[in-house]
C-alpha cells in the first residue's frame, strides 16, 4: 500500500475465529500449481453488496486521514486484509499468507495458508464499495496474484463487468516470470503491472526474495516491459527501500539505466517496520535525494510513503490477523 492511511479511531468486534493453519511450502497434497487451479466460486452479476459465504468485516481500522484498513474474516476462519484509501483507490488481497516470503515482509513469514476465490476477492470491493466509492483496484494486499492467477484474472472479469472498472484502473502487483506476463497479455483484461523488483543484483533479489522465480532481474524486467508496452500501459516498478541494503548508488543507478527511455516509472516505497527483520528504513533525505537523482537522469520516480503503521496497515505489515 503506497498511500496514506491508519490513524486513530479503530473500530474492532473481535470474534471467535478458528485459527488459520500455515500449509508448509512443498507440503503432500499440495500441487506446485495449486495456484492455478479455478476456483468454483463466481461473483454474482450484481452491484449486490451482499456475498453471502464470501466472508464478512470483523474490524474496520479508521485512519486520520480518512484511508481505513478492513480485516475480512472468511468462511474457514482464516482472515485477509483489504485497505481503503483516499484517492478511490482500493488494496485487495489475492491469498491468505503467501508463498514468496519476502524478507522484508510480513505476510509471508508463515508461508501460504490458502489461495481466496472469485467471490472473496471481489467481496473485498464489495465491502469497501459499502464505504466508500471505489475507482481503483491494487492487488498489492496479502499474497502473490501470480500463484493465484485464475482467480484473479476472473476477479478482475467480474470487476470490470459488475463494478465498472476499467483495465487501467487494476494493477497486477506481482514478483513476476515471463509466464505470467505471458498469460495477462493473452488475457482479455490485460491490467496494468507494477513489477516488485526491489534489486536490480540478483543474488540480492534471490535473498531478499527467496522463493520468487530464479530469473536474472534484467531479463525479468525486460519481460516486465514487453508486456506493458503489449498492454499500452506503463510499468509500475516497485523498490522497497532497505538502508545499505538496496539503496546505495550502485544498484539504483542500474536500475534508472535499465528504465532511461522507456515507458516505466518507479515507486520507491521507503521500508515500514517489520519486527525481527533487521532491516532499517533510510532517511527522509537520502529518499528524497534517490528520487532527485532519477528526476536528473531523466527517470519518472515517486515516494511513495505508506503510512498506518499505526494500524498495521502499511505495505509489508499485513498479516491476517483478527484482534
Ligand atoms: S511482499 Fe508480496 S510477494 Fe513478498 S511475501 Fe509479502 S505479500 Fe508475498
Amino acid at each position: 500500500m503506497i498511500e496514506s492511511w491508519g490513524g486513530a479511531g479503530a473500530a474492532s468486534v473481535p470474534p471467535k475465529v478458528p485459527e488459520s493453519r500455515p500449509i508448509p511450502l512443498g507440503a503432500p497434497g499440495i500441487p506446485p500449481d495449486a495456484a492455478q487451479h479455478r476456483p468454483a466460486a463466481r461473483a454474482p452479476p450484481s452491484d449486490s453488496l451482499a456475498r453471502p459465504g464470501a466472508g464478512a468485516v470483523v474490524e474496520e481500522h479508521a485512519s486520520a486521514d480518512g484511508s481505513a484498513r478492513l480485516v475480512v474474516r472468511l468462511r474457514d476462519g482464516a482472515a485477509v486484509e483489504t485497505v481503503m484509501l483516499t484517492s478511490g483507490s482500493l488494496c485487495v488481497s489475492t491469498q491468505v499468507g503467501c508463498a514468496v516470503g519476502c524478507l522484508f515482509c510480513m505476510t509471508g513469514r508463515d508461508g501460504l495458508v490458502r489461495n481466496l476465490s472469485v467471490d472473496e476477492i471481489v467481496a473485498q470491493v464489495a465491502f469497501a464499495r459499502e464505504r466508500r466509492p471505489v475507482r481503483r483496484v491494487l492487488f498489492m494486499g496479502m499474497g502473490e496474484p501470480s500463484h493465484n492467477l485464475a482467480a484473479t484474472l476472473e476477479a478482475m472479469v467480474a470487476l470490470r463487468r459488475d463494478f465498472g472498472i476499467g483495465r487501467k484502473n487494476l494493477v497486477f502487483s506481482t514478483v513476476g516470470s515471463p509466464a505470467t506476463f505471458d498469460r495477462l497479455l493473452a488475457h482479455e483484461v490485460r491490467p496494468a503491472l507494477a513489477l516488485s523488483l526491489h534489486a536490480t543484483d540478483a543474488t540480492l533479489r534471490a535473498r531478499l526474495l527467496p522463493r520468487a522465480p530464479a530469473i536474472e532481474p534484467r531479463a525479468l524486467f525486460d519481460a516486465a516491459m514487453a508486456y506493458s508496452d503489449g498492454a499500452r500501459q506503463p510499468l509500475q516498478v516497485q523498490w522497497t527501500l532497505l538502508e545499505g541494503v538496496n539503496d546505495g548508488d550502485e544498484e539504483t543507478d542500474r536500475l534508472a539505466a535499465w528504465m532511461r527511455g522507456r515507458r516505466a516509472i518507479v515507486n520507491f516505497i521507503p521500508w515500514n517496520d517489520v519486527p525481527g527483520t533487521g532491516f532499517a528504513r533510510p532517511g527522509l533525505e537520502r529518499c528524497r535525494a534517490l528520487v532527485r537523482r532519477f528526476h536528473r537522469m531523466g527517470v519518472l520516480a515517486k515516494l511513495r510513503w505508506s503510512v498506518a503503521s499505526d494500524v498495521n496497515g502499511a505495505c509489508g505489515q499485513l498479516r491476517g490477523a483478527v484482534g
